[in-house]
């Protein structure tokens, strides 16, 4: 059973070498439990907050032990009437290939509903995100201006895509022009900057955002925060999401400097976790599912093959390798 260990903690940028691969024997499911062949492994950008040593909202990952985080698999082996052979489940299970886990440390995928990636992303802890997020403490109302940093990512496309439902100016910034093509011309957002190519950020947003900005749903932190914050309205709200900016840094300077804004603007700012609404995910699931069904949502995953590339894809959501969700496919389905 190959698995994916924390071979070393990173200072900064991890490389490769804080990654390694082990063989182990098979797992073998006891009462209650079931075997799980992994199909689909989530890399997410938290994750780099878990290897290291640092208290956080969840755990670091122990050194020398699997990595682990949302993975969809398939059923093998069932000790239990609740799960058969063959069923797709999705939970919080360790990379490696196999997994034993008990029933109810996973859930069973309803394969009509939607692509099992679909799970990992729009249907799954992203679209969550994005939703509670946006609607909880943005509160975008018709005719405003919503501004999602990381846009062209996992929770930014989905979260620009819901304030376009609720009748918003939305405007999205990310890191190549095939992401903001992909943002105006696929996804329907109003304009989209790209921040590595423009010089004047600040500038680039006033022109986006004629009327200001009302809601910024910020996924990065750092500069591109500030410069967004310059442009806000008053009694804006902004939902702190991630700060994937300072994820890697070592000098401290994880921004933002706008207080005086804030002030003067009486803008709300709020950090928050997915998984303070889990009360409340049946209620996220059901729109997020309703709005694809119609067709109003639309998603994009990057999926690599291979369980040897989940080091390197995890690695490339640093430096924007991904349009759209990133995946790695580990077995056929
Ligand atoms: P994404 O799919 O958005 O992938 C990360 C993207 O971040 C990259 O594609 C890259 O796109 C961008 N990026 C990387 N480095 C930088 C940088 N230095 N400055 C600006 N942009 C950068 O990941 P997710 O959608 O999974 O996560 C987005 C954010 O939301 C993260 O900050 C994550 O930690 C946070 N998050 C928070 C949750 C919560 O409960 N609060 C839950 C899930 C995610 P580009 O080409 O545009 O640079």
């Amino acid at each position: 059973n190959q698995q994916i260990l924390l071979a070393k903690r990173p200072t900064g940028m991890p490389t490769m070498e804080h990654f390694s691969f082990q063989n182990a024997p098979l797992p073998h499911p006891e009462d209650g439990q079931v075997l799980i062949q992994t199909l689909y492994i989530s890399v997410d950008p938290y994750m780099r907050g878990r290897m290291s040593n640092e208290k956080s909202y969840v755990a670091p990952f122990k050194l020398n032990e699997p990595m682990n985080g949302r993975i969809v698999g398939k059923v093998l082996q069932s000790k239990s009437d609740q799960l058969h052979i063959g069923d797709k489940v999705v939970g919080m299970l360790d990379w490696q290939k196999y997994n034993t886990a008990d029933i109810n440390n996973v859930r069973k995928i309803d394969e009509n509903g939607a692509p099992l990636p679909a799970y990992l992303s729009v249907l799954g802890i992203n679209g969550l995100t994005a939703y509670f997020g946006l609607l909880d403490i943005g509160q975008p109302k018709e005719g405003e201006t919503v501004v999602v940093s990381g846009a062209a990512g996992a929770v930014g496309m989905i979260t620009g895509q819901i304030a376009k439902l609720k009748g918003t100016h939305v405007v999205g910034i990310a890191g190549t022009d095939a992401k903001t093509d992909f943002l105006k011309k696929e996804l329907g957002f109003d304009e989209a900057i790209n921040y590595k190519t423009t010089d004047d950020m600040s500038k680039a947003i006033a022109a986006s955002c004629p009327n200001g900005v009302d809601v910024y749903f910020d996924n990065v932190g750092g500069s591109i925060s500030d410069d967004v914050m310059n442009h806000l309205n008053d009694f804006a709200r902004i939902p702190l999401c991630g700060a994937i900016s300072s994820y890697n840094r070592t000098d401290g300077d994880f921004g933002t400097r706008i207080q005086p804004k804030l002030i003067k603007s009486r803008s709300l700012i709020k950090g928050f976790i997915v998984g303070d609404y889990s009360e409340q995910f049946g209620e996220g699931m059901r729109d997020l599912s309703t709005w694809l069904a119609e067709g109003k949502l639309t998603y994009k995953e990057n999926i690599v093959e291979g369980f040897e590339h989940v080091p390197d894809a995890f690695l490339g959501l640093f430096s924007g390798d991904n349009l759209g969700k990133q995946l790695v496919k580990v077995s056929e389905e």
